[in-house]
């Protein structure tokens, strides 16, 4: 018999309503032989609000005293669901993380998952029953109540997935999947059908947030099918057309038309910042104290350049976000740029990044020159280059950020 696992995200549980809708959609797949497993999230909003009421009497709360109280509004949404499937005539059963159990390392409010034990939720299965999971939360080795990181549900549902080696993990949410680039920038952006995990994790990673990046890497590491649709259709669509509506994440090998595109996306960021360290000395440590001090501070650092070196001195030029720039500039003009004998430290917070992305360039040459020719002919200059296998990203002036976007999902043809 065929297992499904479904993921509703917050917005999908957001009312009592939409619980009910969720019901019947769920309904619907077990009316059809499916066994199913349902891994909500929260109601939304009620995380923050939860986090919120910690704050109030502690501003950098315990986490274990936060996950404790955070992990409540799963295990509010599970019975709720449960109520409303047994509502519905159908058997169904709710279980928070730590009665199934799943087991996570003790980083509290970030933990990563070890192991789950499937016998209880498949026994529960194989009586005819819908098993429904909180998402968000597992267990310690210490009996501890853990979470798994803000939009850690997405990788409870995968994780889930992978351990009942369930058919498919259907991950319901409010967008109906991922788009070539963002339908607000381009309006001719299109739904993909299919995207591998590696150009999803490219793309999530660049800020298109459908997915918690960490349920992505699961779902290749544990070649778990996952699929992005929409909650918001009507639940009793039909089923077969309800299975192949959204954007199935593959793997390469499956990725039968991979030859005929070679990119699937345009992605892009807004909101970064480039800073130059000037005139160092070219010997070796001036690269990682500088980029010791950055990393100490908890900013994540992006793409990375060093010039070639003029006289034994050279520039050493980097990205960040934009919200960590002036806490960045302090830190190198405080503490390293003496250290380091830097002539000088300058920066541009007005900066984007915008990228191709697509598992075709391994295969095909001119993906580079086509990239730049277009940006060329739009007169937009680049700041800086980076490329990785499945992807060519460059810096370039926050102002031409949408025109350089329009232009490149239009060059690349991905209208089509
Ligand atoms: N409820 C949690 C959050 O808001 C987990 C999730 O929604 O995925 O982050
Ligand atoms: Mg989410």
């Amino acid at each position: 018999m065929a297992l499904v696992v479904h993921k509703y995200g917050g917005t999908s549980m957001g009312s009592i309503d939409r619980i009910k809708n969720v019901a019947r959609r769920v309904a619907k797949w077990h009316d059809a032989g499916y066994q199913v497993v349902v891994v909500p999230s929260a109601m939304a909003g009620e995380t923050n609000r939860l986090i919120g009421l910690a704050q109030e009497i502690m501003p950098e709360p315990n986490q274990r005293e936060l996950d404790m109280i955070s992990s409540t509004g799963e295990q509010v949404s599970i019975g709720l669901l449960s109520l409303a499937l047994q509502q519905l005539g159908k058997q169904a059963v709710s279980f928070t993380g730590w009665q199934v159990p799943v087991v996570t390392d003790t980083a509290h409010t970030k933990a990563r998952i070890h192991s789950i034990d499937d016998r209880k939720i498949r026994e529960n299965l194989d009586q005819g029953r819908i098993v429904i999971v909180a998402g968000f939360q597992g267990v310690n080795e210490l009996n501890e109540i853990t979470t798994l990181g803000r939009g850690g549900s997405d990788t409870s549902a995968v994780a889930i997935a992978a351990s009942l080696k369930a058919d498919e993990c259907l991950i319901y949410t409010d967008v109906d999947g991922v788009y070539t680039t963002d339908p607000r920038v381009v309006s001719e952006a299109r739904r993909l059908q299919k995207i591998t995990f590696e150009e999803m994790l490219e793309m999530a990673s660049l800020g298109s947030k459908v997915l918690q990046t960490r349920s992505v890497e699961l779902a290749g590491s544990y070649h778990v099918p996952t699929r992005v649709l929409s909650s918001l259709t009507d639940p009793e669509m039909p089923l077969e057309e309800e299975a192949k509506s959204g954007t199935l994440i593959t793997f390469e090998e499956e990725h039968t038309d991979m030859e005929s595109t070679v990119i699937s996306g345009i992605a892009f960021s807004r909101d970064e910042a480039k800073i130059t360290v000037l005139g160092v000395p070219d010997r070796p440590g001036i690269a990682s104290k500088i980029l010791g001090a950055i990393a100490n501070a908890n900013i994540e650092v992006d793409m990375i350049i060093q010039n070639q070196s003029v006289g034994g001195k050279t520039d050493f030029t980097f990205t960040v976000p934009r919200p960590d720039y002036n806490r960045a500039m302090d830190i190198l003009n405080n503490q390293v740029k003496a250290d380091i004998g830097a002539s000088d430290i300058i920066g541009d917070a007005k900066v984007s990044k915008v990228s191709a992305i697509g598992i075709g360039m391994r295969s095909h040459v001119g993906v580079a020159s086509k990239m730049f020719s277009t940006l060329f002919s739009e007169g937009i200059n680049i700041l800086m280059i980076s490329t990785s296998e499945i992807k060519i990203s460059v810096i370039i002036d926050e102002k031409y950020m949408e025109l350089a976007v329009r232009a490149l999902h239009k060059a690349f043809g991905l209208e089509k």
